[in-house]
């Protein structure tokens, strides 16, 4: 199946943290999306293996993804050496997206750093003809980051997810064991990604995003390259505030 967009995190959650909204407004476009995360995300202090499994599933289906891949990197270890390029570099020709997203490369989290540098990498070198895998060749025609959380830098654009917010919020709850507060008392440590402030500031990022476009909720990325623009006025739509 040849996608239109491919999105890469280093665990399960990280693209919809980041991008649920973006991936939810692609696929009401009807377009093709895929999510791959690299681990299964074996370090996480909560939640089985099993139990993991079928929050992804849930949120998958919510998401209405029409592939979702899982490798087999070490969570916590996601490094970017010859083995793991030739895993992703399979990934990118299998699917072929026109677009690619991951993380930025300045992130706290060493996975997501790695993350971020391999994928960029691989959608280069997936496009050499005389690098040989299974697949045949190909180069997605763009690389769009998104940020760990917060966007420390103004972002290259935003993608506006007011109307899919609701959504947005359903698949995060997916994630049941790593983000529902509730079972603070038998499940200690109590960790951050099971707090108030955390659902307070995933809100918050949504808002500031959105702010800088003129709407309630945004989605903040950023582009390596400048972007082509086919149409100004199109793009322009909504009158900054
Ligand atoms: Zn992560």
């Amino acid at each position: 199946m040849k996608l239109d967009v491919m999105a890469f995190g280093a665990h399960p959650d990280d693209c919809e943290l980041s991008m649920g909204g973006t991936l939810l407004v692609l696929k009401n476009l009807s377009y093709r999306v895929g999510v791959c995360d690299l681990s299964s995300g074996e370090l996480g202090t909560y939640g089985s293996g099993s139990e993991r499994k079928k929050e992804l599933e849930r949120a998958s289906e919510i998401l209405s993804l029409d592939v979702r891949l899982t490798l087999d990197f070490v969570d916590g270890n996601v490094r970017n050496t010859d083995e793991n390029r030739k895993k992703v570099i399979q990934v990118i020709r299998k699917y072929r997206p026109t677009i690619v997203f991951s993380f930025v490369d300045d992130t706290r989290h060493p996975d997501h750093l790695n993350v971020g540098k391999l994928v960029k990498e691989c959608s280069f070198l997936a496009g050499l003809k005389k690098l040989n895998s299974d697949f045949l060749p190909h180069r997605p025609a763009a690389f769009f980051r998104f940020p760990e959380l917060i966007p420390w830098e103004k972002p290259d654009f935003v993608v506006d997810i007011s109307d899919v917010w609701d959504k947005k919020l359903a698949v995060l709850r997916s994630f049941e064991s790593q983000f529902t507060i509730g079972h603070e008392e038998t499940e200690p440590p109590q960790t951050f990604l099971k707090s108030k402030e955390f659902w307070e500031l995933i809100e918050a990022k949504a808002r500031l995003a959105g702010s800088m476009i003129g709407v309630r909720y945004g989605e903040p990325f950023y582009s390596d390259r400048p972007l082509r623009i086919l149409d100004p006025v199109a793009i322009s739509s909504k009158e900054f505030i």
